[in-house]
């Protein structure tokens, strides 16, 4: 149930279970409808869960198109210069490393190859300094981004994925924190049609955005951060216009398999738990949904996978 309506009776309806419809509110503003990538139903704690190793409900094809090679682009917005531990330049450069290696990998390749994408790769950065504010609303981050496109501080591409990485403290009042982590959608401003997604800095709710509250790389914010950036990136490459690759119930590939960490975990020095090496890191990142998974690793069918085998 990872649809996020504009209608706030349909909200209300999907959403309901006597919640107050007020708490959902926030999330039905103007603008594109976005997929949300929800908070962490398990909460902060020692270790991060596994999850099944069966066959989840089918995930359908709805014809839409996929995006063949994605191209990762980042704005840093607000300040990544703080003292908080967080918000810095080596934070920053944990995301780089990894959005520079993740297209590559076997996590990306193998299970996003089942949906026919092939790799995605880190195109440019560029960074806004409150442009916005620190109070962001859904239309702010698409300002955000096709106010860096227009302005030519980062190109315009048809297959890009424009991320808007926000520091902590930095706000996005339809539900950052309290009802998702981050979220992707599409949207034609007059720059043209765009991929984009949000992604704040977990570090301002810990207990919402986060596993653990000691990331491999040091930093448990951005350490978080990177696992909700692959989410959407997954998302974002198979289902990009939203009319592609999703379940009966709204759900998309990476939704399917949100918050579970596969069984191939590891500690690292400092008693963190990785899942995934790549280049000189470990991090820690939720599985993706591999569609139609053939043996051995099990009967024909979609399965939460960390690559082509492991689950
Ligand atoms: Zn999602």
């Amino acid at each position: 149930m990872e649809r996020a309506l504009t209608a706030s009776l349909a909200v209300w309806v999907v959403f309901g279970m006597g919640v107050p419809a007020s708490a959902y509110a926030q999330a039905n503003e103007p603008g594109p409808p976005k997929i949300i990538h929800r908070t962490n139903p398990h909460g902060v704690g020692l270790s991060a869960p596994a999850g099944s190793t069966t066959a989840t409900s089918p995930i359908l094809n709805h014809g839409g198109p996929i995006i063949l090679t994605p191209t990762i682009y980042i704005i840093w917005y607000g300040n990544w210069n703080q003292s908080n531990g967080s918000d810095t330049p080596a934070g920053q450069q944990i995301v780089h490393d990894f959005a520079g290696t993740l297209g590559g990998s076997p996590y990306f390749t193998d299970i996003n190859g089942s949906y026919g994408v092939a790799q995605a790769l880190l195109a440019k950065e560029t960074t806004d300094s409150y442009s916005r504010g620190t109070r962001l609303r859904d239309a702010d981050v698409q300002l955000v981004v096709t106010s860096a496109i227009s302005s030519g501080r980062l190109p315009y591409d048809a297959n890009g994925v424009y991320f808007v990485l926000s520091s902590s403290d930095v706000s996005e009042l339809s539900g950052f924190c309290k009802m998702y982590c981050g979220w992707h959608t599409a949207a034609t401003p007059t720059v043209g049609h765009i991929r984009y997604a949000f992604v704040g800095n977990p570090n301002r709710c810990l207990n919402a955005c986060a596993i653990q509250t000691v990331g491999p790389n040091g930093n448990a914010g951005v350490d978080a951060m990177v696992s909700v950036i692959a989410h959407e990136l997954d998302e974002a490459a198979s289902d990009p216009d939203l009319n592609a690759w999703y379940d009966k119930n709204g759900s998309e590939n990476a939704d399917k398999c949100a918050w579970t960490f596969g069984h191939a975990q590891y500690q690292v020095a400092n008693g963190a738990w990785a899942n995934l090496p790549l280049g000189s890191r470990n991090y820690l990142i939720q599985r993706n949904l591999f569609h139609n998974l053939l043996p051995p690793s099990g009967p024909v069918g979609d399965y939460c996978m960390m690559d082509g085998t492991q689950n």
